[in-house]
Parts: structure tokens; sequence; C-alpha cells
């Protein structure tokens, strides 16, 4: 080794005044640029070690070094990706992408002070939850609101209110797990409360419900079986006949849906999924779901139904624990204002809309994508057709066809390809179909197409 080319090495003092980098110290803090420079200097350091020649201090390229590294020093962990998995409700990379009002609200909310607690009219404090509390209402034809932190939360705060030391009796056709530990069981459990199961896996009749009543009961638990479907040789009493029954025995009926849409959107030709309107309107007392699946907004639990049982679980200690905070609030309301005229769900959120696109619209993003990276030297592409899912514990077996671009650069296999995009500076996820890489266009927001196509220069080039 030389130590003559390492003691050639300035020091960091020295390139903070030297010309390579005076470009930088406009554009960067003190703290970051001495940062960047021994990150770079370390670097070069290491190159010397691998048998590197010194490079010029005062170059473009060395001043790119030290950039590169302020701007690596900058990125946070939790950072923006590409989604071409074509599952729009992915559960990994943060589920439901949200409209920009409700960005825009969102931010609002954070930048300054709100009145997330204080009511205007009267100048006394006021409740997080009449920001929405109103609008859910209409949306679902309930009686009264609340929203937590998600439906997890929101399914918790049900059985920790009014099934403590008492028995919910649930089909086992419906003792789902979730994901992330979240199974019925456990949960009704972990609440104190006895889960009576009836019926079998596919078939659960009135008689088994009656049968397994008791002085004990207080809830009857529907869940929606959101990520799996029961097919061929199955029965379950209707949501109507469930909700009389109860009512006749003094008990609450409870549905966790979920997923929880407030569109119809088999009406779009997607699934047979019971709209939250649909389940209150069958007589269901409490009905729970989701803020960031099939609604599309942010991680939240909304809990709606009978105004007395509302009232009960606002005076629980356990909703502290569990409530929502302004962040969150803000763009849910903001993203059920949107359900609302002069706003079409369909288009507006952006969940709906990935959803609903239709074939004419995917192939023209898939064949305007594949121009795009064509266009890069080095990269082919080819347009493919694709079965894709919505996710997310949502509308199981459902297959929505997309199309996609089959992309290929050097000699790579598809696995190379996948792990190198995934390592990319922008990550960008894609899977191996029929033996090639490709990203599912359904799944990409605006400004993704921008961000593929450098990341694609910057591997195709490397
Ligand atoms: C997804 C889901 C939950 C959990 O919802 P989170 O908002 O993720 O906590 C609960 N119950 C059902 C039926 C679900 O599909």
């Amino acid at each position: 080794m030389n130590e003559e080319l390492f003691r050639q090495i300035p020091q960091v003092n020295d390139l903070l005044a030297s010309p390579g980098v005076a470009g930088l110290t406009g554009l960067y803090g003190r703290g970051e640029l001495v940062a960047g420079l021994r990150a770079a200097t370390d670097a070069v350091r290491t190159g010397l070690r691998n048998g590197d020649s010194l490079p010029d201090f005062d170059s473009a390229d060395f001043a790119n070094d030290v950039e590169a590294a302020i701007l690596g020093a900058r990125q946070t962990n939790l950072r923006p990706l590409i989604n071409g998995t074509g599952v729009v409700i992915h559960t990994n990379l943060g589920r439901a992408p949200l409209a920009p009002l409700a960005l825009q609200a969102m931010q609002v909310a954070a930048q300054g002070y709100s009145n997330i607690e204080f009511d205007l009219e009267s100048g006394r404090r006021g409740s997080r939850y009449d920001h929405i509390r109103e609008l859910l209402c209409r949306l679902t034809g309930a009686e009264d609101a609340i929203v937590v932190n998600n439906c997890a939360a929101a399914v918790t705060l049900t059985m920790a209110t009014f099934a403590k030391n008492k028995d919910v009796i649930v089909s086992r056709g419906e003792l789902v797990e979730i994901g992330g530990s979240f199974r019925v069981p456990d949960v009704i459990a972990q609440n104190g409360a006895r889960l009576v199961e009836v019926g079998t896996t596919n078939k659960t009749h009135m008689a088994d419900y009656e049968r397994a009543l008791s002085d004990d009961t207080a809830i009857i638990l529907r869940t929606h079986t959101s990520n799996y479907r029961l097919v061929g040789f199955t029965a379950k009493p209707a949501l109507e006949t469930l909700a009389d029954f109860a009512h006749e025995h003094d008990l609450l009926l409870v549905e966790d849906l979920g997923s929880g849409t407030l569109v119809d959107l088999a009406k779009a030709g997607i699934g047979d999924e019971p709209t939250v309107g649909e389940s209150i309107t069958a007589g269901a007392d409490i009905v729970t779901f989701s803020g960031d699946k099939l609604l599309g907004g942010p991680q939240a639990g909304i809990i709606v139904g009978k105004a007395n049982l509302i009232a009960e679980m606002l005076k629980n200690p356990l909703l502290r624990a569990i409530r929502i905070d302004k962040l969150s609030l803000a763009a849910l309301e903001a993203t059920l204002r949107l359900y609302e005229a002069p706003f079409d769900p369909m288009a507006d959120v952006p969940v709906l809309a990935m959803l609903t696109a239709g074939s004419d619209e995917l192939r023209e993003k898939a064949e305007r994508l594949a121009g795009l990276l064509d266009d890069i030297d080095g990269v082919s592409t080819e347009v493919v057709v694709l079965d894709g899912e919505a996710g997310g514990g949502s509308l199981p077996g459902i297959t929505l066809s997309s199309f996609g671009v089959a992309i290929v650069w050097g000699n790579h296999k598809p696995e190379a390809m996948i792990e190198a995009l995934r390592n990319a500076s922008t990550a960008v996820i894609g899977r191996i179909v029929r033996n090639q890489m490709v990203l599912d266009v359904r799944t990409l927001v605006p400004g993704d197409e921008e961000r593929l196509c450098v990341t694609m220069g910057q591997l195709a080039g490397a």
C-alpha cells in the first residue's frame, strides 16, 4: 500500500474551502457538507486500498460523490417506493395511497394548530369525533360513529365495552386470521369475553346459534371473510335473520366488515363485497371497518352503529389508548368528503380508481411506459397481460386482469433484476410472471413513470 497516496488526501477543512465543492456550499449546511466530505474521503481511502487511483479533488466527479453522500444520509429509513406488483391494497407497502385533497388536509393539520378538540362556537372543549360523525352517518345510514386507530382497535373496543365476562357467538366459518396476529378468537379472549363457536367450517344454521344461547350471551359476531372465500357446499343465515334473532334475545349483532366499502363495487363489475350501508340496513347494531382498505383513506378503524352503543364506547377509558391522531383524522375526513358531490369516489379516491381502471386505460398506460423505457440504452420491454388482485384482505378470489411491462437489461435473470430494482436508489417492487420480470401498471401512481425511467437509466448504465 502506498502511504504517500493516503497522505495526498486533503483534510476535510481544506476541502471545504476548495473550488471543487464551492458549488455545494450554497446548497447544504456546513454540518452536512462536512459529513459528506468525510464519507467521500473515506470512500477514496477504501478505493486506494482496493488499488484505485487518487481522484481529482477539484473535479465535478468528486463533488458529485460528496453530494450523493449528503443525499444518501438525508434518506429516511421509511421511504417511498414504486409498487409494480399490481396489488392495490398492499399491507406491506402501506395500503392506500391518499388522494391529493387528503394529503393537503394532513399537511394543514400538521403545520399548525387546529380545532381537533375545540368547539369554535362555544369556545369550549370539543370532541375529535365530531369532525367525521355526520359525514359517516350520511354515508352509511348509521345513527352515530366514532373512529379509532385501526379496525383491530375498533373490534377490541367493541368487545371490551360489551362482552367482558360474557359470551360472544361466532360461526366456525368466520374465525378469521387477518395477518399480523389479528385472530378473531384471540381478540375475543383478550378482552375478557368467551368465544362460543357454532356450526361448522362450511355451514352454520340459525339452529346452531339458537342452541348456543345462554344467560351469558352478549354478542353475536359476524366477521366478514374479507381475505378468503367459502365456496361450494356452504350456508350461513342472512344478516337480517341474524339481526332479528339477536334483537329478539336482547343481544347485539356486531359485524366486523374489515375491508368495508362505502360504494357498491359489484356495480363496477368487481366482486360482491357488501357495503357498510347494507349491513346497517340489515340491522347490525355495530359495524367495524378499516380506513385504509377499500375506503382508500389513512390507517383508521371506523365504528358505526346505534347511538346509545356509540355513547357507551365513548365512555370506555380504552378509547383514549387507541384514539385516532389528528393527521389521520384530517386525511380521513377529506377522504370521506370525496364520497359526496361534487366528487366521484370511483375517480377521486385513488384506491377505487386503481381497482376500477379499465383495460383500455391500463393497456395505454403500459404502452406509454414501455415506450419511455425502450428509449433508454440497453433496456428492452414488452407489454404483457397480467392477473392482479386487490390485496390487503379485500376482494379475495377476485382476479383483476391488468397490463404490465416486462423489462430486460443486460443478460440478467428475472430474479437478479427483481433484486436490483428493489435495491435501487428508488426501490421498485416487481414480480416474476412466466419467467419474465414484470411491473403491473395498475398500481403506478402519478410521478412513478419518471422515477422509474431515472432508476432504469442508472441500472442499465451501470
Ligand atoms: C383487515 C381486517 C381487520 C383489521 O383491520 P386493520 O385496520 O388492519 O386493523 C379486522 N377485521 C377484518 C375482517 C379485516 O378484514
